[in-house]
């Protein structure tokens, strides 16, 4: 950027006139003298600030239409309009910021995986599917009529079949796709820094990832705490209602069942009855929240499942809307409990266990927000370890994976498979950074029995097995070392060292969260020769 100076007193007048009709974004050569600008006129706040150029020419290389919004970083065009118009949006120089952000963060992720012996390899974008829990994008083949190809939803198979290739270290910056809802902050396609080591310890893995993510963020100047702090997944739900934890703040939960105990409160009374749970979270200060405040948290209770929200305030003696309904003694019992200190507010909330973790961890975020606690300069990584190997459908009444279904148990669980699926660990790990997770891997089953064992309990019988991995059982036959890693997420890293609010932000061409692209106008019809030639009818009206 530098000022060029068109004034009739020092430039041939053809150049006046011709900068007198250029209109900003036009593409111009200009030619010219660079000069030092006058005293007065110098900025030391710009690299080019003390000079100017005093044109001589100016050619018009390319005119520009007004442009649907003003190409500046302080603009008022709605997303939409900006997707619409990316190549003009990546003008603004706050996108060009982000951009070269992303290939720095890139480049040194590749140094330093490099650096450590990780070889980086490619796998396959048409594939076979490849779970991780999400729906398949399919393929259909031309040559081939009738049968697809899945895109992979991460090389999660590829890396493991490349550890018994006998690779030591694997890692790939990987696209990866997934048909899934999106939610808020998700993309069909997305990049993973992918991961896998044999012969890993856990340390090995966690070793890797934070040097990965110290030198990610240190090209924003965000400095790791290392090594990180650990939790297992029992401690982060019990202390914090959910396994990605923020930790810019504490605010940790309390037990409450044994205090409620008795209460003689309905709402308690049937919970505790019947394996449910009673947690409190202590609000530092909270007691000066408006009725309306606590309104909304009540309501924000309720959005994430729990039937309500009970209150207790101290100020100069304790009160509560349930006050009335409780036993003698509950109250202060419960108070106590949870350490309330005068002008401390209690949110108390009981239902199934499932309901009170997920409406506290809410409440805990939006208290710490509403009480200024949330230090947006620090952040906080962690480690969730220990995950349950399963998880239970209450609806389809089945057992899902956690992770995928190639995640080891742990040795020492691996007995209890069949008979308590439910109490069986992974050795799963996640890695978290103020309430997001970054990154999600485990150990993984090195043998067959172990494998074929965890299908049978996913439902998968051995006949699907083998259509479906066959290859991996086969190639777990032929001595495979232990092996495991991890994939992190490339874009919300990027996301998060740019200070962004989303990841479409860091992405260049993203889609919308209804999945399209506004630019390109993708999804679109496509001709029916090229349906025939795929062997595909042209289009039914959608399923119900
Ligand atoms: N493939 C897994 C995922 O995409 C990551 C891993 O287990 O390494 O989440």
């Amino acid at each position: 950027m530098i000022q060029v100076v068109f004034d009739r007193a020092r430039c041939p007048g053809q150049a006046v006139d011709a900068a007198s009709t250029a209109r900003g974004e036009d593409v111009v050569e200009i030619e010219g003298d660079v000069v030092l600008r006058e005293a007065a006129q110098r900025r030391d706040d710009m690299a080019t600030g003390n000079v100017e150029v005093v044109a001589s020419r100016l050619e018009f290389l390319s005119r520009s239409e007004t442009p649907p919004f003003v190409v500046e970083d302080r603009t008022n065009a709605t997303e939409e309009l900006r997707l619409e118009y990316r190549y003009l949006d990546l003008r603004r120089p706050a996108m060009q910021k982000n951009l070269i952000l992303r290939d720095e963060i890139a480049f040194r992720v590749r140094r330093v995986l490099h650096e450590r012996g990780f070889l980086e390899v490619e796998t396959p974008m048409l594939t076979r599917s490849t779970p991780e829990g999400a729906r398949d994008f399919l393929v259909p083949s031309r040559v081939h009529r009738g049968q697809f190809y899945a895109l992979p939803q991460s090389p999660q198979l590829f890396k493991q079949l490349l550890m018994i290739s006998g690779l030591e270290k694997y890692f790939q910056i990987a696209r990866c796709f997934r048909d899934e809802d999106l939610r808020a902050d998700r993309q069909f396609e997305f990049t993973q820094i992918d991961l896998e080591i044999s012969f890993p310890t856990e340390d090995d893995v966690f070793d890797a990832v934070e040097a990965v993510l110290a030198e990610a963020f240190s090209a924003a100047g965000i400095a790791c705490a290392r090594p990180f702090r650990r939790l297992t997944y029992t401690e982060a739900m019990e202390r914090y209602g959910t396994d990605r934890p923020d930790l810019r703040y504490d605010l940790p939960l309390t037990d409450l069942s044994g205090p409620c105990a008795g209460s003689g409160f309905a709402p308690f009374e049937r919970v505790l009855g019947a394996e449910g749970a009673v947690r409190g979270l202590r609000v530092p200060g909270g007691a000066s929240f408006s009725r309306k405040k606590l309104d909304e948290l009540a309501e924000l209770a309720r959005e994430h499942g729990a039937s309500g929200l009970v209150w207790v305030k101290r100020e100069a003696s304790l009160s509560s809307p349930a006050a009335r309904h409780l036993a003698a003694g509950v109250l202060e019992r419960v108070a106590e409990a949870a350490g309330l200190e005068a002008g401390d507010l209690l949110l108390v909330v009981a239902d199934r266990a499932k309901a009170v973790f997920a409406a506290l961890a809410a409440l805990r975020a939006a208290a710490a927000r509403e009480r200024n606690l949330v230090d947006e300069r620090r952040h906080a990584f962690c480690w969730v370890t220990d995950f349950p190997l399963l998880g239970f459908d209450d609806e389809s009444r089945v057992w899902f994976p956690m992770n995928h279904p190639f995640t080891s148990p742990r040795e020492e669980d691996l007995e209890r498979l069949e008979t308590d699926p439910g109490g069986v660990r992974a050795r799963a790990y996640d890695v978290v950074v103020n309430g997001w997770e970054l990154g999600s891997g485990s150990i993984r089953i090195h043998r067959v029995e172990t494998q074929e064992r965890v299908f049978r309990l996913l439902g998968i019988s051995p006949e699907e097995g083998r259509r479906r991995f066959g290859f991996l059982l086969d190639a777990l036959k032929y001595g495979a070392p232990p092996h495991g890693g991890i994939a992190l997420g490339l874009d919300r890293i990027c996301a998060i060292a740019a200070g962004a609010t989303s990841i479409r932000e860091v992405i260049a061409f993203p889609k919308t969260t209804s999945g399209l692209d506004l630019m390109m106008k993708a999804p679109s019809e496509v001709g029916p020769d090229q349906l025939l030639d795929l062997g595909l009818e042209p289009s039914r009206p959608p399923r119900p």
